[in-house]
């Protein structure tokens, strides 16, 4: 049964490719020789007409490449790149894969941008719904602990460097320290208007350091933050459905830690559409939640819930990321957020294989470094990374949709 699962939704895969990506002309011309070989036409008629049907998709496909834009915009530390340089001419972006052969592919003015932060030990991903000119921010990260000394500062560094003042949404996806530690750089330096968060004060010990943590932000947040909307997430679980509009639609799915008193069982789930795309952020949900998010859907019709990009849960580790989690949501793309030579050996073996299984290209922060996921209004993909090293589990050669982080106009 998985094994069918997998083949249908390899098949998809290479549909999905076929439309939304664009292999090189010498490339296609071969295949399609070898096409007219195989089916043996038994009259020159019938060989006449598959020449020319051949010819003209051939023809199509240079006139449409050539008309292609490619403007990527507001990435990284660039503001503006436009790839053909105003000129409209052949612009493809050629990835330098180093699992199977270069393939080129098109993304036009980017309309989303995911960027999973590269925080050492933690999760922080920023968010610009670009159409709506509306910012989110899912966790800060730890600025401290474990990982290289210069990421501490690096959601900071990452958001100003894109030029951005206000975070609309601030959410907390549960109350450890890898995830909140920061909020206060954050609450500080930005206009924040709307913050959610898991009250979990009654949950824990008073004096444990999660629980101070917790109190600690709590005061930062009123005082560094007067004027925002502090909203504390229903203790019985509940789903706040925060944007839906101009195509976005932005859903936080909250467990309630009156059910789900563990911190990462309580993590909550956030869903982001856009367009035919759906990404998932799972913060540090374990195999409970994710069952319960599971049953939830379902209990709204949902028997799947088709995901391109995962945001692993937990940094990998096995307590999250169940079989019947990805059998649900048959991600194509996961992020993993993990810091070089942590102590917890994120990510854990088992996770990764069962991802490699799947054949679900991974990126993670620890070699990949700051990953920025780049959405455009055809709901073309691109990942552009610091470091391009090949991702993992990419057992059946899938396209990475890979590009360094300022070669985006080679
Ligand atoms: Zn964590």
């Amino acid at each position: 049964m998985p094994k069918n699962n997998f083949e249908h939704k390899n098949n998809n895969r290479q549909g999905d490719n076929k439309r939304k990506y664009y292999p090189r002309p010498q490339e296609s011309a071969p295949r399609a020789r070898a096409s007219v070989k195989v089916k043996k036409p038994e009259n020159f008629i019938t060989l006449l007409l598959i020449i020319v049907i051949i010819a003209s998709v051939i023809f199509m496909g240079v006139v449409f490449r050539t008309e292609i834009g490619i403007a990527i915009k507001n990435i990284g530390n660039n503001s503006t790149i436009d790839i053909d340089g105003g000129n409209n001419g052949a612009n493809t972006v050629t990835l330098q894969p180093t699992l199977n052969e270069p393939f080129d592919f098109v993304v036009n003015e980017t309309e989303l941008e995911v960027h999973y932060l590269d925080v050492g030990q933690g999760d922080s991903i920023f968010i610009r719904l670009l159409k709506i000119n509306k910012n989110i921010l899912i966790d800060a990260g730890s600025g401290t602990g474990s990982g290289p000394k210069e990421v501490a500062s690096n959601v900071t560094t990452f958001i100003s460097g894109l030029g951005v003042t206000k975070i609309n949404y601030f959410i907390a996806s549960h109350a450890d320290s890898d995830h909140i530690n920061l909020a206060d750089d954050i609450l500080k330096k930005y206009e924040v208007e709307n913050i959610y968060y898991n009250d979990i004060e009654t949950a824990f010990d008073k004096d444990s350091t999660a629980s101070k943590t917790v109190q600690d932000t709590l005061e930062d947040m009123s005082e560094a933050e007067p004027n925002a909307t502090i909203i504390r997430l229903d203790p019985n679980g509940r789903t706040y459905e925060i944007i839906n509009t101009s195509g976005y639609k932005f859903t936080i799915y909250s467990p309630g830690m009156n059910n789900f008193p563990d911190d990462n069982d309580m993590s909550n789930i956030c869903v982001l559409e856009y367009l035919e795309r759906r990404l998932i952020f799972t913060g540090d949900a374990t195999k409970e939640t994710e069952e319960w998010f599971i049953e939830l859907q379902k209990a709204s019709g949902n028997n799947s819930l088709d995901c391109d990009v995962l945001k692993v849960g937990h940094h990998g580790a096995n307590t999250s990321s169940s079989q019947e989690f990805i059998d649900f949501l048959t991600p194509e793309y996961g992020v993993i957020s993990v810091s070089v030579d942590n102590s917890y050996g994120h990510p854990h073996p088992l996770v990764m294989n069962r991802l490699f299984d799947k054949a679900i290209v991974t990126y993670r922060t620890n070699r990949h470094g700051n990953i920025s996921l780049c959405i455009d209004s055809d709901a073309n993909m691109a990942f552009i990374v610091d470091n391009p090293v090949p991702t993992d589990n990419n057992r059946l050669l899938i396209n990475q949709l890979m590009i360094k982080r300022g070669d985006e106009a080679a």
